[in-house]
Protein backbone atom coordinates (compact mmCIF):
# COMPACT_ATOMS: atom_id res chain seq x y z
CA UNK A 1 0.00 0.00 0.00
CA UNK A 2 1.39 3.34 -1.02
CA UNK A 3 2.00 6.32 1.99
CA UNK A 4 0.46 8.87 -0.20
CA UNK A 5 -2.95 10.26 0.88
CA UNK A 6 -5.93 8.96 -0.80
CA UNK A 7 -7.89 11.07 -3.14
CA UNK A 8 -11.59 10.43 -3.78
CA UNK A 9 -12.03 10.00 -7.87
CA UNK A 10 -14.99 11.80 -8.98
CA UNK A 11 -15.78 12.16 -12.49
CA UNK A 12 -16.19 15.78 -13.92
CA UNK A 13 -20.12 15.49 -14.61
CA UNK A 14 -21.07 13.88 -11.52
CA UNK A 15 -19.32 16.88 -9.89
CA UNK A 16 -21.78 19.30 -11.22
CA UNK A 17 -24.29 17.49 -10.17
CA UNK A 18 -23.42 17.47 -6.58
CA UNK A 19 -23.03 21.18 -6.72
CA UNK A 20 -26.70 21.31 -8.70
CA UNK A 21 -28.21 19.41 -5.60
CA UNK A 22 -26.50 21.64 -2.40
CA UNK A 23 -27.02 24.93 -4.50
CA UNK A 24 -31.12 24.22 -4.56
CA UNK A 25 -30.81 23.71 -0.68
CA UNK A 26 -28.86 26.85 0.43
CA UNK A 27 -29.97 26.48 3.63
CA UNK A 28 -31.00 22.69 4.73
CA UNK A 29 -29.07 19.68 4.23
CA UNK A 30 -29.16 17.55 1.53
CA UNK A 31 -27.14 14.11 0.44
CA UNK A 32 -26.88 10.72 -1.33
CA UNK A 33 -24.44 7.96 -1.28
CA UNK A 34 -21.37 7.15 -3.44
CA UNK A 35 -21.14 3.42 -5.13
CA UNK A 36 -17.89 2.17 -6.71
CA UNK A 37 -14.98 0.91 -5.41
CA UNK A 38 -11.61 1.26 -3.51
CA UNK A 39 -8.39 1.13 -5.65
CA UNK A 40 -4.57 -0.72 -4.42
CA UNK A 41 -4.03 2.58 -2.73
CA UNK A 42 -7.08 3.16 -1.14
CA UNK A 43 -8.20 5.44 -3.42
CA UNK A 44 -12.01 5.60 -3.10
CA UNK A 45 -13.37 5.71 -7.02
CA UNK A 46 -16.70 6.65 -7.11
CA UNK A 47 -18.65 5.25 -10.17
CA UNK A 48 -22.06 6.26 -9.03
CA UNK A 49 -23.38 8.81 -7.37
CA UNK A 50 -26.91 9.54 -6.01
CA UNK A 51 -28.22 12.23 -4.81
CA UNK A 52 -31.58 12.66 -2.54
CA UNK A 53 -34.58 10.08 -2.62
CA UNK A 54 -37.97 11.61 -3.32
CA UNK A 55 -38.87 9.93 0.19
CA UNK A 56 -36.30 12.12 2.21
CA UNK A 57 -36.39 14.58 4.43
CA UNK A 58 -33.98 17.81 4.75
CA UNK A 59 -33.70 19.72 7.95
CA UNK A 60 -31.60 22.53 8.18
CA UNK A 61 -29.22 20.25 10.84
CA UNK A 62 -29.93 16.56 9.77
CA UNK A 63 -30.66 14.84 6.09
CA UNK A 64 -32.43 11.69 6.22
CA UNK A 65 -32.12 9.47 3.23
CA UNK A 66 -34.92 8.19 1.48
CA UNK A 67 -34.23 4.08 2.44
CA UNK A 68 -36.14 2.22 -0.05
CA UNK A 69 -34.39 4.64 -3.11
CA UNK A 70 -31.09 3.42 -1.74
CA UNK A 71 -31.79 0.03 -1.05
CA UNK A 72 -33.07 -0.25 -4.43
CA UNK A 73 -30.04 1.49 -6.20
CA UNK A 74 -27.69 -0.27 -4.04
CA UNK A 75 -29.20 -3.43 -4.47
CA UNK A 76 -29.11 -3.09 -8.50
CA UNK A 77 -25.45 -1.65 -8.59
CA UNK A 78 -24.23 -4.63 -6.55
CA UNK A 79 -25.72 -7.15 -8.18
CA UNK A 80 -25.61 -6.06 -11.34
CA UNK A 81 -22.02 -4.19 -11.54
CA UNK A 82 -20.55 -5.58 -8.34
CA UNK A 83 -20.35 -2.11 -7.11
CA UNK A 84 -19.44 -1.44 -3.07
CA UNK A 85 -21.46 1.39 -1.21
CA UNK A 86 -18.20 3.06 -0.41
CA UNK A 87 -19.78 6.33 1.22
CA UNK A 88 -22.09 9.03 1.83
CA UNK A 89 -22.43 13.05 1.10
CA UNK A 90 -23.88 15.65 2.79
CA UNK A 91 -24.54 19.24 2.72
CA UNK A 92 -23.59 21.28 6.02
CA UNK A 93 -24.57 24.29 3.49
CA UNK A 94 -23.69 27.94 4.12
CA UNK A 95 -22.54 27.40 8.08
CA UNK A 96 -18.96 26.33 6.81
CA UNK A 97 -18.52 23.48 9.09
CA UNK A 98 -16.04 21.55 6.70
CA UNK A 99 -15.47 19.04 9.46
CA UNK A 100 -18.07 15.98 10.80
CA UNK A 101 -20.24 17.00 13.20
CA UNK A 102 -19.92 14.86 16.62
CA UNK A 103 -24.20 13.73 15.18
CA UNK A 104 -22.40 12.83 11.96
CA UNK A 105 -19.14 11.05 13.33
CA UNK A 106 -21.75 8.80 16.11
CA UNK A 107 -23.71 8.15 13.18
CA UNK A 108 -21.13 7.02 10.72
CA UNK A 109 -19.26 4.62 13.30
CA UNK A 110 -22.65 3.22 14.58
CA UNK A 111 -23.48 2.29 10.61
CA UNK A 112 -19.91 1.42 9.91
CA UNK A 113 -20.64 -1.55 6.86
CA UNK A 114 -19.53 -5.03 8.59
CA UNK A 115 -16.43 -6.30 7.42
CA UNK A 116 -15.23 -2.99 5.45
CA UNK A 117 -11.66 -1.51 6.29
CA UNK A 118 -12.41 2.14 4.70
CA UNK A 119 -15.73 4.43 4.48
CA UNK A 120 -16.06 7.61 2.36
CA UNK A 121 -17.86 10.81 3.73
CA UNK A 122 -17.82 13.84 1.22
CA UNK A 123 -19.37 16.87 3.29
CA UNK A 124 -20.11 19.60 0.94
CA UNK A 125 -20.38 23.22 1.79
CA UNK A 126 -21.55 26.66 0.34
CA UNK A 127 -18.35 28.85 0.90
CA UNK A 128 -17.91 32.31 -0.81
CA UNK A 129 -20.75 31.38 -3.39
CA UNK A 130 -18.88 28.66 -3.99
CA UNK A 131 -19.31 25.25 -3.49
CA UNK A 132 -16.84 23.06 -1.89
CA UNK A 133 -16.38 19.62 -1.54
CA UNK A 134 -14.37 17.95 2.00
CA UNK A 135 -14.40 14.46 1.83
CA UNK A 136 -13.11 12.20 4.78
CA UNK A 137 -11.46 8.99 4.80
CA UNK A 138 -13.21 6.78 7.74
CA UNK A 139 -10.68 3.90 8.88
CA UNK A 140 -12.21 1.28 10.78
CA UNK A 141 -9.50 -0.71 12.77
CA UNK A 142 -7.84 2.45 14.23
CA UNK A 143 -11.47 4.26 14.53
CA UNK A 144 -9.62 7.43 12.80
CA UNK A 145 -10.87 9.70 10.26
CA UNK A 146 -8.89 12.11 8.01
CA UNK A 147 -9.23 14.96 5.69
CA UNK A 148 -8.22 13.95 2.39
CA UNK A 149 -8.64 15.29 -1.71
CA UNK A 150 -10.92 15.44 -4.62
CA UNK A 151 -9.39 14.76 -8.27
CA UNK A 152 -11.91 15.57 -10.69
CA UNK A 153 -11.63 13.30 -13.62
CA UNK A 154 -12.08 15.64 -16.63
CA UNK A 155 -14.81 12.90 -18.52
CA UNK A 156 -18.05 11.83 -18.14
CA UNK A 157 -19.23 9.35 -16.01
CA UNK A 158 -19.07 6.01 -18.34
CA UNK A 159 -21.24 4.52 -16.30
CA UNK A 160 -24.35 6.73 -16.04
CA UNK A 161 -24.29 6.30 -20.38
CA UNK A 162 -25.63 3.03 -19.56
CA UNK A 163 -29.80 3.51 -20.13
CA UNK A 164 -30.38 0.82 -17.32
CA UNK A 165 -28.77 2.25 -14.93
CA UNK A 166 -29.67 6.04 -15.90
CA UNK A 167 -33.12 4.82 -15.60
CA UNK A 168 -32.55 3.06 -12.41
CA UNK A 169 -30.32 6.23 -10.62
CA UNK A 170 -33.44 8.51 -11.51
CA UNK A 171 -36.04 6.31 -10.67
CA UNK A 172 -36.84 7.06 -7.00
CA UNK A 173 -35.06 10.38 -6.88
CA UNK A 174 -36.42 13.84 -5.68
CA UNK A 175 -37.08 16.25 -8.86
CA UNK A 176 -35.81 19.27 -8.78
CA UNK A 177 -39.34 20.63 -8.90
CA UNK A 178 -39.13 23.54 -6.48
CA UNK A 179 -36.98 26.15 -7.14
CA UNK A 180 -34.82 26.72 -5.32
CA UNK A 181 -35.57 29.54 -2.99
CA UNK A 182 -34.10 32.30 -3.53
CA UNK A 183 -33.06 31.65 -7.16
CA UNK A 184 -29.84 30.92 -7.27
CA UNK A 185 -28.11 30.60 -10.57
CA UNK A 186 -24.54 29.19 -11.05
CA UNK A 187 -21.97 29.25 -13.65
CA UNK A 188 -20.14 26.13 -14.55
CA UNK A 189 -16.46 26.24 -12.99
CA UNK A 190 -13.63 26.31 -15.70
CA UNK A 191 -11.44 24.59 -13.43
CA UNK A 192 -11.66 20.87 -14.26
CA UNK A 193 -8.31 19.39 -13.08
CA UNK A 194 -7.14 20.07 -9.94
CA UNK A 195 -6.19 18.26 -6.49
CA UNK A 196 -7.64 21.56 -4.79
CA UNK A 197 -10.71 21.28 -3.63
CA UNK A 198 -12.72 21.87 -6.86
CA UNK A 199 -15.43 24.88 -6.60
CA UNK A 200 -18.22 26.08 -8.85
CA UNK A 201 -19.26 29.83 -8.42
CA UNK A 202 -22.63 31.05 -8.77
CA UNK A 203 -24.17 34.21 -8.58
CA UNK A 204 -26.99 35.17 -6.10
CA UNK A 205 -29.50 37.46 -7.09
CA UNK A 206 -28.68 39.51 -4.23
CA UNK A 207 -27.69 38.60 -0.87
CA UNK A 208 -29.78 37.93 1.77
CA UNK A 209 -28.16 40.47 4.15
CA UNK A 210 -28.13 37.75 7.24
CA UNK A 211 -25.32 38.79 9.48
CA UNK A 212 -24.30 34.99 9.69
CA UNK A 213 -23.69 34.42 5.93
CA UNK A 214 -21.26 37.08 6.07
CA UNK A 215 -17.60 36.08 5.94
CA UNK A 216 -17.07 37.66 9.82
CA UNK A 217 -20.77 35.58 10.73
CA UNK A 218 -19.71 32.19 9.44
CA UNK A 219 -16.29 32.31 10.74
CA UNK A 220 -17.80 33.63 14.17
CA UNK A 221 -20.14 30.27 13.98
CA UNK A 222 -17.73 28.04 12.79
CA UNK A 223 -15.45 28.89 16.21
CA UNK A 224 -18.71 28.48 18.53
CA UNK A 225 -19.49 25.83 16.99
CA UNK A 226 -16.15 23.99 17.56
CA UNK A 227 -16.27 25.34 21.06
CA UNK A 228 -19.29 24.04 21.78
CA UNK A 229 -18.77 20.89 20.58
CA UNK A 230 -16.24 20.67 23.46
CA UNK A 231 -18.54 21.11 26.01
CA UNK A 232 -21.80 19.18 25.09
CA UNK A 233 -23.10 16.17 26.66
CA UNK A 234 -21.57 13.41 25.29
CA UNK A 235 -23.57 11.77 22.58
CA UNK A 236 -25.12 14.62 22.23
CA UNK A 237 -25.20 17.14 19.14
CA UNK A 238 -25.74 20.84 18.13
CA UNK A 239 -28.43 21.83 15.98
CA UNK A 240 -29.22 24.99 14.06
CA UNK A 241 -31.89 26.58 13.18
CA UNK A 242 -33.61 29.37 11.24
CA UNK A 243 -36.85 31.11 13.07
CA UNK A 244 -37.97 34.07 12.04
CA UNK A 245 -34.71 34.41 9.99
CA UNK A 246 -33.27 34.44 13.47
CA UNK A 247 -29.98 32.02 13.32
CA UNK A 248 -30.83 30.03 16.69
CA UNK A 249 -28.40 27.11 18.39
CA UNK A 250 -29.33 24.53 20.58
CA UNK A 251 -27.83 21.95 22.79
CA UNK A 252 -27.47 20.07 26.14
CA UNK A 253 -24.68 20.71 28.82
CA UNK A 254 -25.05 18.95 31.78
CA UNK A 255 -28.43 18.03 32.06
CA UNK A 256 -29.34 21.49 30.74
CA UNK A 257 -31.02 22.18 27.22
CA UNK A 258 -29.95 25.54 26.13
CA UNK A 259 -30.82 27.62 23.45
CA UNK A 260 -29.02 30.71 22.12
CA UNK A 261 -31.22 32.89 19.56
CA UNK A 262 -29.02 35.72 17.76
CA UNK A 263 -31.29 38.79 16.91
CA UNK A 264 -31.04 39.87 13.49
CA UNK A 265 -28.63 42.23 13.68
CA UNK A 266 -26.17 40.57 16.55
CA UNK A 267 -23.78 41.42 17.61
CA UNK A 268 -25.26 45.00 17.66
CA UNK A 269 -28.33 43.48 20.00
CA UNK A 270 -27.68 41.22 22.75
CA UNK A 271 -27.76 37.70 22.52
CA UNK A 272 -30.76 35.87 24.12
CA UNK A 273 -30.02 33.05 26.23
CA UNK A 274 -32.67 30.65 27.14
CA UNK A 275 -32.05 27.73 29.50
CA UNK A 276 -33.97 24.97 30.47
CA UNK A 277 -33.09 22.03 33.22
CA UNK A 278 -34.17 18.90 32.28
CA UNK A 279 -37.73 17.43 34.21
CA UNK A 280 -38.31 21.48 35.01
CA UNK A 281 -41.59 23.42 33.66
CA UNK A 282 -40.04 26.61 32.89
CA UNK A 283 -36.42 27.93 31.04
CA UNK A 284 -34.80 30.88 32.64
CA UNK A 285 -34.22 33.32 29.98
CA UNK A 286 -32.00 36.25 29.82
CA UNK A 287 -30.46 38.36 27.42
CA UNK A 288 -26.93 39.66 27.47
CA UNK A 289 -24.87 42.06 25.74
CA UNK A 290 -21.23 40.49 25.25
CA UNK A 291 -19.10 43.09 23.70
CA UNK A 292 -17.24 41.68 20.88
CA UNK A 293 -13.85 41.07 22.32
CA UNK A 294 -10.28 41.92 20.76
CA UNK A 295 -10.90 39.22 17.95
CA UNK A 296 -13.44 36.75 17.64
CA UNK A 297 -11.08 33.93 19.46
CA UNK A 298 -11.82 36.68 22.41
CA UNK A 299 -15.44 37.12 21.56
CA UNK A 300 -16.11 33.63 21.58
CA UNK A 301 -14.79 32.64 24.63
CA UNK A 302 -16.40 35.19 26.50
CA UNK A 303 -19.79 34.27 25.33
CA UNK A 304 -19.05 30.42 26.19
CA UNK A 305 -17.21 31.54 29.62
CA UNK A 306 -20.26 33.62 30.00
CA UNK A 307 -22.70 30.81 29.65
CA UNK A 308 -20.58 27.89 31.16
CA UNK A 309 -21.07 30.37 34.46
CA UNK A 310 -25.02 30.63 34.19
CA UNK A 311 -25.32 26.85 33.58
CA UNK A 312 -23.52 26.55 36.72
CA UNK A 313 -25.33 28.91 38.62
CA UNK A 314 -28.71 27.73 37.58
CA UNK A 315 -27.70 24.13 38.50
CA UNK A 316 -26.50 25.41 41.65
CA UNK A 317 -29.47 26.94 42.04
CA UNK A 318 -27.84 30.10 42.84
CA UNK A 319 -28.69 32.35 40.18
CA UNK A 320 -30.62 35.08 41.24
CA UNK A 321 -33.07 35.00 37.75
CA UNK A 322 -34.68 38.18 38.68
CA UNK A 323 -31.20 40.25 37.99
CA UNK A 324 -32.03 39.21 34.65
CA UNK A 325 -35.38 39.57 33.67
CA UNK A 326 -35.31 43.62 34.41
CA UNK A 327 -37.10 43.06 31.04
CA UNK A 328 -40.20 41.46 30.85
CA UNK A 329 -38.59 38.82 27.29
CA UNK A 330 -40.66 36.98 25.61
CA UNK A 331 -38.78 34.65 23.74
CA UNK A 332 -40.16 32.83 20.61
CA UNK A 333 -39.10 29.19 20.32
ZN1 LIG B 1 -23.17 16.62 8.88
Amino acid sequence: MSNTKPVVLLFQDDYERVKDWVLSYPDSETGGQMFGLWTQDRNPYINIITGPGKNCRHGTHSFHQDIDYLKSVGTFLNTEFMMCHIGEWHSHHRLRLRQPSSGDLNSIWKHFPAGVEYFLLIIATIENDRVRLNPWLFTASSHTYDAIEVKIMNKGNVFMRDEVVANKISCGAETPSQPPNPPIYYYPSTQTKTSEAPVGEYVKPENDGQWFHSDWGVHFVQLLNSKLEKMIDASTTIEKTLKKQCLQISFQRKKCSVLLIFPQNFPNSALVFNCKVLGDSSPVAWDAHIEPGQDDVDFVNHIVDHLKEQIHAIMSNKLAVRKYHARNYEVNV
